[in-house]
C-alpha cells in the first residue's frame, strides 16, 4: 500500500475527476475517503463523519450492509461473469428480473433491461422509445421532451435531454430534436409564480404548447425525474407528474420516469412515480439498486410497451442495444440482496420519518441565516438549501460561500455536498434521528462560520 503522502501528492497527477476542472485538485485537494461504516465515512487523516451525501444518493443501506457484501462475495465464487447476450443467460439475473417485477408491480412495470448504471438506463429508455414507435409504424416519432434543470446523466442522449447548460455546452452538437419545458421550480421560474399548484399548471400548459408546436406525431417520449435531484431537489406540486402523464397519454407520447435517484425508497415511497400516483411507460433505475456496491442499473418496461415488442410481427423488435455488463451476475446478486434488505428494513418508512426531521431542521436554519434563500424537500431524504447573497435579488453568492459551509460542516462531523448554489443532503436511508441532528448541527456550525 502507498503511504498517505504519496496518495495526497498523486491524487491529481494521473487521475481526472468527474465534474471537476483538472487543475482544481491541485489548488484544492479533495478529501480522500478510506473507510465506510454504517452511515459514516473515514478519511485519510482519520476523521470520521456522518455521510450526508450517502455516497452519491446511492448508499441507501449504509456502508456495512453485510448481506449485500456476502451476496457479492458468494457470487464471485459461483460465477463472476457471464453475458446474457443472445443464446445465454445466468441464474441470478433471472431471479432478479422476477424480484423487480414484483417490486415494481404497483408502477405497472414488469420487464427489466439491465445496464451498468444510470446513464446507461436512460440511454436504454430513450432508444427503446424510438424503437417502440418504429415497430408501431410511427417512425416520425423521434423527438424527446424533458425539463429544464433535469439531470439524466452524461451520455450523448442523456446530456441532450439534460436541462443544465453546464453539462451541454462543451459537448455540442448534441442529439437533435430535444426540447425543454420550464421546471416546476417555485423559487425561480420564467412565470414569476411562487405558488406550486399554479406553477404546475403553467408548466403543464407550456408542455402542451410545445407538443402542439412540434406536432405530437414527431415526439417519441417525455423524460422526467419525479423529484429533480441534481438540479437542486426541485419538488413539483403533486398535480404536476399526473398532469404530464395525462398529456403524454393523450398525445401518444411515452413517459419515461428517470428514477435513478428516486427508486427504492429515497422519497419515502418505493418509487417517485408511486409517490405521485403515476404509472410510467418506462423507468430508468440504478444507484441504490446495488446500494452503490456494484455498478448496475435496470430500465423497467411496462406491460403496454413490452407487448408491442413481444407481439411484433414486423421483425423490427430485435433489440440492437445492450452492454457487456447487462445482467452481470455479481450485480444481479448484489441487487437481489439489496432489494431484500431494503424491504426487510422498510427503509422507505425511515426515509419518510428522518426526512421530515431533516427538512424541519433546515427550515429552522433558513429562519436563522439570511444566506439561505430557499430550502426544498419534504419527501424523504432528498433535501437542498439554496444559498443567495441577497434574499431580495436572489443573486447567487460566490463559490467560496458554500465551500466554506461545507468545510466547516465537515470539521463539525458531517459531509455535505455542494452543487452550484445548492447544498444537497441525501444521506443513507438507515440513519437515525441522532444522525439527523448530527448533520444539522454540523451545518449550523458551517453557517455560523460565514
Ligand atoms: N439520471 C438521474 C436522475 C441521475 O441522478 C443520474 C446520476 O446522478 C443519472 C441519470 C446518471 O447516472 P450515472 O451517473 O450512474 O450514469
Amino acid at each position: 500500500p502507498k503511504d498517505e503522502n504519496f496518495l495526497k501528492a498523486n491524487n491529481a497527477r494521473h487521475l481526472w475527476h468527474p465534474m471537476t476542472h483538472p487543475a482544481d485538485h491541485h489548488r484544492n485537494p479533495p478529501t480522500i475517503v478510506t473507510g465506510g461504516q454504517g452511515v459514516r465515512i473515514t478519511d485519510i487523516d482519520g476523521h470520521s463523519v456522518i455521510d450526508g451525501v450517502g455516497g452519491l444518493w446511492n448508499v441507501n443501506l449504509g456502508y456495512s450492509c453485510q448481506p449485500v457484501k456476502d451476496a457479492i462475495a458468494g457470487q464471485l465464487d459461483e460465477l463472476p461473469y457471464y453475458s446474457i447476450f443472445r443464446g445465454t443467460s445466468n441464474d441470478k439475473v433471472i431471479e432478479l428480473a422476477e424480484a423487480l417485477k414484483d417490486f415494481f408491480a404497483p408502477d405497472g412495470l414488469s420487464r427489466a433491461f439491465f445496464t451498468s448504471g444510470g446513464g446507461d438506463s436512460v440511454e436504454t429508455a430513450l432508444r427503446l422509445a424510438r424503437q417502440y414507435h418504429k415497430i408501431r409504424g410511427e417512425a416520425g416519432r423521434i423527438k424527446f421532451l424533458s425539463l429544464k434543470k433535469g439531470y439524466h446523466g452524461t451520455h450523448f442522449g442523456g446530456a441532450s435531454v439534460n436541462g443544465n447548460a453546464n453539462f451541454r455546452t462543451m459537448y455540442e452538437p448534441l442529439l437533435p430534436g430535444c426540447y425543454h419545458i420550464p421546471a416546476p421550480y417555485p423559487y425561480r421560474n420564467p412565470f414569476n409564480e411562487s405558488d406550486p399548484a399554479r406553477l404546475a399548471q403553467l408548466c403543464l400548459q407550456a408542455l402542451e404548447d410545445e407538443i402542439a408546436f412540434q406536432g405530437a406525431g414527431t415526439i417519441a417520449a417525455m423524460i422526467m425525474e419525479p423529484i429533480l435531484g441534481a438540479g437542486g431537489v426541485i419538488v413539483p406540486h403533486e398535480s404536476f407528474m399526473p398532469g404530464v402523464a395525462e398529456i403524454c397519454r393523450k398525445n401518444g407520447i411515452l413517459l419515461i420516469a428517470d428514477e435513478v435517484i428516486t427508486a427504492f425508497g429515497r422519497t419515502g415511497a418505493w418509487s417517485g412515480s408511486r409517490l405521485w400516483g403515476v404509472q410510467p411507460d418506462m423507468m430508468s433505475t440504478a444507484k441504490a439498486i446495488t446500494n452503490g456496491y456494484f455498478p448496475f442499473g435496470a430500465t423497467m418496461i411496462s406491460d403496454g410497451v413490452a407487448e408491442v415488442f413481444e407481439k411484433d410481427e414486423t421483425g423490427k423488435a430485435a433489440i440492437g442495444h445492450g452492454y457487456t455488463y447487462s445482467g452481470h451476475p455479481v450485480g444481479a446478486a448484489a441487487a437481489l440482496a439489496c432489494l431484500a434488505e431494503t424491504q426487510r428494513l422498510d427503509v422507505a418508512a425511515n426515509a419518510k420519518a428522518r426526512g421530515a426531521e431533516l427538512f424541519a431542521g433546515v427550515q429552522a436554519l433558513k429562519d436563522k441565516y439570511d444566506v439561505i434563500g430557499d430550502v426544498r424537500g419534504g419527501y424523504g431524504l432528498m433535501v437542498a438549501l439554496e444559498l443567495v447573497s441577497d434574499r431580495a435579488t436572489k443573486a447567487a453568492p460566490d463559490k467560496a460561500t458554500a465551500a466554506k459551509v461545507q468545510q466547516v460542516a465537515y470539521e463539525n462531523g458531517a459531509m455535505v455536498r455542494v452543487s452550484g448554489p445548492n447544498i444537497i443532503l441525501s444521506p443513507s436511508l438507515v440513519l437515525t434521528a441522532d444522525d439527523v441532528q448530527g448533520i444539522l448541527g454540523a451545518l449550523d456550525a458551517g453557517f455560523r462560520a460565514l
